[in-house]
């Protein structure tokens, strides 16, 4: 685990910033795949942790929620329109239904709107690639928790620089291009992508949005 500013830490895992993990002071932020539990519960081990939010709910990053809110004994928290998909343990998108693997489900303490606070961040919707995701903005230095409304690079192929997410994977591409402009225009000083490294500077995030037709 690596501290990128005041009270954010990256979870480390291989390859390096391809299914990311956040905290955000005591509280983690998404959960990988089901296989992600032991990276996750092994970092954290000597960090207090008290709750458990997810950007969205795509098998990629609650895949082991449920395995981390059970054995730490914390709450799971997540956008509301995206409540129904983690606690049925499905995922809502685009492509054709069933074809996707399912991850645990698990019962959601709290739904997050626009407005809540999450640690020191503020929630934002940013729905679009999920119907109920959330974004993680902190004013005060500028710092952005995107979650996959976009992606610092191409996942599969670990390069290739910021780009939107798999249209395919999005259940309303166009309300996530709505999203995507939103958060190029905070401005961002410090990016945290679902997918893809820690990016400094807000240039690199606006010129993919605007170049996106
Ligand atoms: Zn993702």
């Amino acid at each position: 685990m690596r501290q990128l500013t005041d009270g954010v830490w990256q979870l480390s895992g291989r390859p390096a910033n391809n299914v990311n993990i956040y905290l955000l002071g005591d509280v983690l932020i998404d959960a990988g795949m089901i296989f992600d539990k032991g990276r996750i519960l092994a970092q954290v081990a000597n960090h207090a942790v008290t709750a458990h939010a997810l950007t969205h709910g795509h098998i990629d990053h609650y895949g082991a929620s449920h395995a981390v809110c059970t054995e730490l004994g914390i709450p799971l928290w997540c956008g509301a329109a995206d409540r129904e998909a983690v606690e049925s343990g499905k995922m809502v998108t685009r492509y054709p239904p069933g074809k996707l693997p399912a991850a645990p489900a698990h019962p959601v303490a709290r739904s997050l709107a626009e407005g809540d606070t999450v640690a020191d961040f503020t929630v934002l919707d940013t729905p679009g690639h999920s119907p109920g995701h959330v974004s993680f903005w902190r004013e005060s230095d500028r710092t952005l928790v995107c979650g996959d409304v976009m992606f610092g690079y191409n996942p599969f192929l670990l390069s290739g620089g910021i780009r939107e997410p798999i249209r395919a994977f999005s259940v309303d591409p166009e309300r996530n291009r709505e999203s995507a402009r939103r958060i190029a225009a905070l401005e961002p000083e410090l990016t945290c992508f679902g997918h893809g490294p820690p990016l400094h500077g807000p240039d690199a995030l606006r010129a993919a949005v605007d170049a996106l037709r």
